[in-house]
């Protein structure tokens, strides 16, 4: 038995240092993936539309900073798509290099007992994983992602489509405190007062032991 050792994600991913979102290193060369993903196409992908994403979350974020700052939250909505749409793109990237390996180097069955028993469990076989995940991926409605997730209330895997990246959420985060803003959670109080509800549920109503207990939960992650 190895000792198990806790690791981060952004040391599973790279795309986190000094405080920071970066452009992670790739795993291998440019030319490792060849044929099959050629160089030019990985240069492109990775040094310029990976680097755009992180750019563009970062810019995001310090411009949340200064509107933190100011008390002036005129621009909240866009920088907060902003943030979701670099940010979720950020994180997919990541996990997507690291999702690829040179052809001889890789585990096409399931690389260790747990995965492989998690995925006989949810899908049936490892076989009719990847049939489903294949077929999801390749009918995402326009641009977007196919993605094989753990979903942790159930302790079980799922495979899903993502539409653009986000949907303004970044896949991979642990929600520790959310608040309903259809209509149907407080149309017959606030009617169309959407905003003295949020104010309610901010001031009077958050729980944050509740928070603090998603957020122990969140970080016992272990490897
Ligand atoms: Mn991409």
């Amino acid at each position: 038995m190895t000792t198990a050792t806790m690791v981060s994600m952004a040391e599973m991913l790279g795309g986190f240092q000094g405080g920071q979102y970066v452009l992670p290193k790739l795993p291998y060369g440019y030319e490792a993936l060849e044929p099959a993903y050629d160089a030019a196409t990985l240069h492109l992908h990775h040094e310029k539309h990976h680097a755009g994403y992180v750019a563009g979350l970062n810019a995001a974020l310090g411009k949340l900073a200064d509107a933190r700052k100011t008390g002036d939250y005129a621009a909240v909505k866009a920088l907060s798509q902003a943030a979701a749409f670099h940010g979720s793109g950020h994180l997919l990237h990541c996990l997507f290099w690291q999702s690829m390996a040179p052809a001889q180097t890789k585990h096409p069955e399931a690389s260790t007992k747990e995965l492989a028993s998690a995925i006989r469990a949810s899908f049936g076989s490892i076989d009719i994983c990847k049939a489903q995940f294949a077929a999801a991926t390749k009918d995402v409605e326009g641009s977007g992602w196919g993605i094989l997730a753990h979903e942790p209330m159930a302790d079980r895997l799922v495979i899903l489509q993502a539409e653009k990246h986000q949907n303004l959420a970044i896949w991979g985060a642990v929600p520790l405190l959310v608040c309903d803003v259809w209509e149907h959670a407080y149309y017959l109080k606030y009617q169309n007062r959407r905003a003295d509800w949020v104010d309610v549920f901010v001031k009077e109503l958050a729980n944050w032991s509740f928070a603090a207990r998603m957020y122990a939960w969140a970080k016992r992650s272990t490897l």
